[in-house]
């Protein structure tokens, strides 16, 4: 397999929230930029969910843009479906080996048509949808994706041909295609690889993933976008239309049975603002949330709080024991509430919402060097007071909730935040080496 050989000044790893600001931020300073995502698309968590706290923004309206500019961009190159694999130093540089899966479509000449994807007999959950809808086996990820080039997940595909006979574009699906190698010499490197949920069955006693009413955040985020799977909030188990839904507060967090001891950060704010679109969507639903404490630590966001009170969402201070299923897939809720001595009361909603939580998506030390937190596993940052991008090793920055649980707020300000150190060390370095030119 030949190897490609590209040179740059700064690799970027992730292209979520964090990894696209980085990018733009350097590139915008001339510097020329490798933007590498594992998935088909860049986009990361952001690009899935409804509107955004505090402002309620529609979340791909603001997210698409920055997808666009960063795909548009003359000083970024970007790479999706392609992983690191290595990494060593040599002198001031980093040499990584990088590898881009086959998608098994020429992604130079696919147009985004989709016809390959009307064509495709075979049907897979959608991972954009949390497998509350389907795609097919060959597909564009979604309507916004970046690049707007289709993905055969060959695991599923019959090899039927179907798709190629339907794309006009001729050569373009390739069931040969290889993985392709690159060299990548980088001056610094950027790690913006973010975070996954807590598994939604980690908590057996709720019933999430046996109980098809019991949802994960994010599935419900999809259930509440304009593009989500059944445009409409209904109940996964009979498409019924829930007039009574509870969130279960720090499912997934502060909670040392499952190794995460620390607080999520967002999980408040996000469960308050599906709470208010929730209200918006289905006028007639009761919304609880059920919560231990309601952390609000942001500008504005305990008026948003206040406000969701003011809506008429029932926030109740209680411990959610068991989620319990009965004959009509109505939830039965067993609650210790808090400020009535421990009573325990059953209550019975028709869905159930687990705000889970936060877990590190990569462990960098393997191939970066870079170590993690024995605490929690998120990226370890030496001296957070006052370099808070900065892992301690030469050139190597980290950004986003790669180093711990934030909003999307705080994920673009690191992300600046790392951009501008990097630029503080490309700086350093070139005036050591040619003094101080700093673009090649
Ligand atoms: C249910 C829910 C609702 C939310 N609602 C809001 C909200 O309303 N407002 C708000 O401010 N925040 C909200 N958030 C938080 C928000 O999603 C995050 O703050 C934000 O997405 C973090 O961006 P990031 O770039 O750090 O990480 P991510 O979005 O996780 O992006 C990381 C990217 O890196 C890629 N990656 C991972 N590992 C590798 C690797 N080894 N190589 C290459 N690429 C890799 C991933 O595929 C991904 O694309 C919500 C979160 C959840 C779970």
């Amino acid at each position: 397999m030949a190897t490609d050989k590209i040179n740059v000044d700064v690799l970027v790893v992730g292209g979520g929230i964090a990894g696209m600001q980085s990018a733009l931020d350097l590139a915008d300073q001339g510097y020329q930029v490798m933007l590498v995502e594992k998935s088909p698309t860049i986009g990361g968590t952001m690009i899935t969910l409804s509107k955004v706290f505090p402002t309620l923004d529609c979340a791909s309206c603001i997210t698409t843009p920055k997808m666009s500019a960063v795909a548009h961009h003359d000083n970024i190159q970007m790479f999706t479906y392609t992983e690191v694999q290595s990494v060593e130093r040599q002198g001031n540089r980093y040499i990584a080996q990088v590898v881009k899966k086959p998608r098994y479509v020429n992604e130079n000449i696919c147009t985004g048509c989709r016809k390959c994807e009307y064509a495709c007999p075979v049907e897979v959950p959608s991972v954009f949808d949390q497998d509350l809808g389907a795609y097919r086996a060959i597909h564009v990820p979604f309507s916004t994706a970046v690049p707007q080039v289709a993905v055969l997940d060959m695991d599923n595909c019959m090899l039927c041909g179907k798709c190629e006979k339907a794309c006009p574009v001729e050569g373009c699906i390739d069931y040969e295609q290889k993985p392709q190698e690159i060299e990548v010499t980088a001056k610094a490197i950027v790690l913006a690889t973010g975070f996954k949920i807590t598994p939604v069955d980690a908590k057996a006693e709720y019933g999430g993933g046996k109980y098809p009413n019991v949802i994960s955040a994010l599935a419900m985020e999809r259930l509440l976008a304009p593009t989500g799977p059944y445009g409409h909030v209904l109940r996964p188990s009979d498409g019924k239309e829930p007039e009574s839904i509870a969130y279960v507060q720090c499912a997934g967090s502060r909670d040392k049975s499952l190794g995460v001891p620390y607080c999520s950060r967002i999980c408040c704010m996000y469960a308050i603002k599906q709470a208010m679109l929730l209200s918006g969507a289905l006028p007639l639903a009761d919304i609880t949330i059920y919560y231990m404490d309601i952390r609000t630590f942001g500008k504005g966001y305990e008026q948003f709080y206040q406000n969701a009170k003011a809506m008429g969402i029932e926030f109740v201070k209680a411990k959610v024991a068991k989620i319990t299923e009965d004959e009509n897939q109505n939830l039965r809720v067993r609650v210790e509430m808090m400020e009535e001595g421990g009573q325990v009361e059953e209550r019975e909603h028709d869905l159930v919402v687990l705000s889970v939580g936060v877990l590190p998506a990569y462990n960098p030390e393997a191939v970066f060097g870079v170590p993690v937190s024995s605490e929690d596993n998120f990226i370890e940052i030496p001296s957070p007071n006052f370099e808070p991008c900065n892992t301690g090793f030469p050139g190597i920055f980290a950004a986003g909730t790669a180093t711990g649980p934030m909003d999307i707020v705080d994920s673009i300000v690191m992300a600046g935040a790392a951009a501008s150190e990097a630029t503080a060390y490309l700086h350093e370095l070139a005036a050591a080496e040619n003094g101080g030119v700093t673009h090649d």
